[in-house]
């Protein structure tokens, strides 16, 4: 079996933390062992809870419209969550709760290698930022080690706040240049060079 769906079919068993007790299947995330973008939200929620895939409730279609404002769709890139079960009552993720299941999500940027990690609310974010709050980095890709890391809202803050929306909207924009521009330098084999010296950063 390929390395990447042994896992999820790990994480489906997971016993490591309390939420396995109330979630009804596990979420370990989707899409194409090779995307070039990954996508991390916080959590499931209850209809992901219950269908096994991440973001199909109202936040995954806008999701989705994003996705296709770049001409891209969840075909193209993989989808995962910084915990893969349902917080009850969509309650945030507890210390311990993230501790037990990171060496998952790990595993999974491990597999598929991305080049960008595009985190979604503030728990993913963590992923690579600290000390800092979302409203001030948003949209502004950082690199760590091969990866480049770019924090946006997530996609429910829009639903629950509408001035969101177009805050996220011109974030997702700039990813398509952002692409471009990792890709142009490796076809070039641009000589490695501290993240800070690249204009982009
Ligand atoms: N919100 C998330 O963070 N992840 C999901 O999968 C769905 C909603």
């Amino acid at each position: 079996m390929e390395e990447l769906e042994a896992l999820a079919q790990q994480i489906k068993q997971c016993q490591r933390c309390r939420l396995a007790k109330t979630r009804t299947i596990a979420v370990p995330g989707a899409g194409p062992a090779d995307a070039d973008i990954m996508f991390v939200g916080e959590a499931p929620g209850m209809h992901e809870d219950q269908q096994g895939v991440p973001f199909v409730g109202a936040a995954g279609k806008f999701l989705d419209q994003l996705l296709g404002m770049i001409n891209l769709s969840r075909k193209d890139v993989f989808i995962a969550n910084i915990i893969k079960c349902r917080p009850p009552n969509n309650r945030d993720p507890q210390p311990d709760e993230i501790s037990a299941c990171e060496g998952y999500l790990k595993k999974q940027i491990e597999l598929i290698k991305p080049k960008i990690i595009v985190t979604l609310g503030r728990f993913s974010m963590r992923l690579a930022f600290s000390g800092v709050t979302i409203s001030r980095i948003h949209g502004t890709p950082k690199k760590v080690g091969d990866i480049v890391y770019f924090p946006m809202f997530h996609p429910a803050a829009a639903l629950h706040q509408p001035r969101y929306r177009s805050l996220i909207e011109q974030d997702i924009l700039k990813l398509p240049e952002l692409l471009v521009t990792l890709q142009t330098l490796k076809a070039d084999e641009a000589p490695p060079s501290p993240p800070e010296q690249l204009s982009l950063f």
